[in-house]
C-alpha cells in the first residue's frame, strides 16, 4: 500500500546518518512513484514532490543533527498542506430553519448511504433531520432511502415520488411541519457524466438553495476523479466533498487530488456501509495514516463522544487515578491478545456502547511501535508522563528505534486521553454525577 512503500522510503532515509542531495533525490523518486501508483493525478504529485524536495534540500535540512527525521516532518507538512491543512466544518446558516444539504455525485459512489450516515451523524449533535428523496430514476432508490431512514429512526420524505425538484421544494415545508430542522436531500446520479443529471441537480439546487451542497465521491476512482470532480464544480458547484469507500482496497489517491485539483475540502470520509461508519475528515490525522504514523485521536473521539454518565461510573477507578503510561500499555497490550481496534474501545470511559459499531481495523504495526516507545520509559517517566521533556524523549526515541516525533505523537496521544478523563473527572465531582453518592 501507500503507506507501506512511504514508511519502506523513510526508514532506508533513517538508516542513514548523514544525507546528501542524491539521498534526498531517490527519496523524492520513491515518493514520486509510491504516489503515482495510488492514482494521485500526476500534476498533484509534480508539484507536490517539488516542494517537498525544495524544502528538504537546504542545508538548515541536510546539515541539521537528525536530518532524516526533518524530511519526514516536511512531507508530513507538505501531505497534510496537500489534503487541505486543516479540517473543514460544515456550515449552515444560523437563522434558517431548516438549514437544506445536498447531496451530488455519480450513481454508485454512495450518495444515499452517505445522507443516511450524514442524518446519523446530525442527529448525534442534536438535530432533527429529515431525508428527502430526489432520486426518481432507479425504482428501488426511495425504498433504500427509507429503509435506512427507518434503521436509524429518521423521517424520509418522498413526496409524489416523479418529480426531484418538486419533491425538494416539499420536503422544506414537510420539514417545517415536521420541526425537522435540516433537510438532507439525496439526489440521482448516472454512471457517467450526464447533461439531464447535471440539469436537474442545478435546479434542484436553484429550487431550495442549500446551505451545503456536498460531492460525494468513491475513493476507488482512479485517475478518473479529477475530471468527474472538475465536471461538477463547474456545474453544480460543492462546498465539500465527502470521500467514500475508503475501508475499501482503494489505492487512496483521489483523496490526495481532490483538494489540490478543485479546492474544495474534503469534509468527510466514509468507512464502511454502517450508519455510523461516516467521519469528520482530519487532513493531519490522514496524512500521519498515510505515513504510518498511526491514529489514535480516532479513538479519542470515539470513546469522548461515547461517554455517558454510565459509563463514566464504570471507569470511575482509572478516572480518579488518572491515566499512566502504562494503562495505555495495558489497554494496547490486551488489544493484541483479543484482537481488533473494537477492544480497546471497550475498555475506555464509554467504549462499550461502541463495539461492534467500528470498522477499522488496528494498525497492528503501529502498536508494536508504541509498546515499544512505553518500554524505553523508565517508571517514573511512565507514571507521570508529564516529566518527560526534550532530552527525555530524544533518550526514549534512541532507546526505542523510534524518531522523536514518534515519541512526541504518543505523548500527545497521552496527553488527549489523560485530558478527557480529567474532564469527566470533573464532571463526576460536579452535582450529581458524583459516585460517592450513589
Ligand atoms: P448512490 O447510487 O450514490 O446512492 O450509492 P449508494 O449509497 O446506493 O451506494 C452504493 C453501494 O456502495 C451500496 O452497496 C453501499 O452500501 C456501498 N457503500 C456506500 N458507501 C460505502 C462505504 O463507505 N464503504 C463501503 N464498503 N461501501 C459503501
Ligand atoms: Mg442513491
Amino acid at each position: 500500500s501507500l503507506s507501506d512503500r512511504l514508511q519502506g522510503t523513510f526508514d532506508k532515509l533513517r538508516g542513514k546518518g548523514r544525507l546528501t542531495e542524491d539521498d534526498i533525490n531517490v527519496a523524492m523518486r520513491e515518493i514520486r512513484l509510491a504516489l503515482l501508483e495510488a492514482d494521485v493525478n500526476f500534476k498533484v504529485v509534480k508539484r507536490f514532490v517539488a516542494s517537498c524536495k525544495e524544502r528538504c534540500m537546504t542545508s538548515e535540512v541536510l546539515d541539521s543533527l537528525t536530518p532524516s527525521q526533518n524530511v519526514v516532518r516536511i512531507v508530513l507538512e507538505e501531505l497534510t498542506e496537500l489534503l487541505g491543512g486543516t479540517e473543514s466544518k460544515l456550515t449552515m446558516a444560523q437563522n434558517r430553519t431548516p438549514n437544506v444539504i445536498m447531496l451530488v455525485g455519480l450513481q454508485g459512489s454512495g450518495k444515499t448511504t452517505a445522507c443516511v450516515k450524514l442524518a446519523y451523524l446530525l442527529r448525534k449533535q442534536g438535530r432533527n433531520p429529515l431525508l428527502a428523496a430526489c432520486d426518481v430514476y432507479r425504482p428501488a432508490a426511495a425504498d433504500q432511502l427509507e429503509t435506512l431512514g427507518k434503521e436509524i429512526g429518521v423521517p424520509v420524505f418522498r413526496g409524489d415520488g416523479q418529480h426531484p425538484v418538486q419533491i425538494a421544494k416539499d420536503s422544506v415545508q414537510e420539514a417545517v411541519d415536521k420541526l425537522c430542522d435540516v433537510v438532507i436531500v439525496d439526489t440521482a446520479g448516472r454512471l457517467q457524466i450526464d447533461e439531464f443529471m447535471m440539469q436537474e441537480a442545478v435546479d434542484i439546487k436553484s429550487a431550495v438553495r442549500p446551505d451545503q451542497v456536498l460531492m460525494v465521491v468513491d475513493a476507488m476512482t482512479g485517475q478518473d476523479i479529477v475530471n468527474v470532480v472538475t465536471e461538477f464544480a463547474e456545474r453544480t458547484d460543492f462546498d465539500g466533498v465527502i470521500m467514500s469507500k475508503l475501508d475499501g482496497d482503494a489505492r487512496g489517491g483521489g483523496a490526495l487530488s481532490v483538494r489540490e485539483v478543485t479546492g474544495k475540502p474534503i469534509k468527510f470520509v466514509s468507512m464502511g456501509e454502517k450508519p455510523s461508519s461516516l467521519e469528520v475528515f482530519h487532513p493531519d490525522r490522514m496524512a500521519r495514516r498515510i505515513l504510518g504514523m498511526g491514529d489514535m485521536y480516532g479513538i479519542i473521539d470515539a470513546a469522548q463522544e461515547m461517554a455517558d454518565e454510565e459509563q463514566a461510573r464504570k471507569a470511575e477507578k482509572m478516572l480518579m487515578q488518572g491515566l499512566t503510561m502504562d494503562d495505555m500499555l495495558d489497554q494496547l497490550q490486551s488489544i493484541r491478545k483479543m484482537g481488533g481496534l473494537g477492544k480497546i474501545i471497550s475498555m475506555l470511559p464509554g467504549g462499550d456502547k461502541l463495539l461492534g459499531e467500528t470498522p477499522e481495523a488496528a494498525d497492528e504495526k503501529q502498536l508494536v511501535r508504541i509498546e515499544a516507545m512505553i518500554r524505553s520509559m523508565t517508571q517514573e517517566e511512565r507514571d507521570k508522563p508529564k516529566i518527560i521533556n526534550g532530552m527525555r524523549r530524544q533518550r526514549i526515541a534512541r532507546g526505542s528505534g523510534h524518531t522523536v516525533q514518534e515519541v512526541n505523537a504518543l505523548i500527545k496521544q497521552w496527553d488527549e486521553m489523560n485530558k478527557m478523563m480529567g474532564k469527566m473527572r470533573s464532571m463526576m465531582n460536579s452535582g450529581n454525577m458524583n459516585p460517592k453518592q450513589m
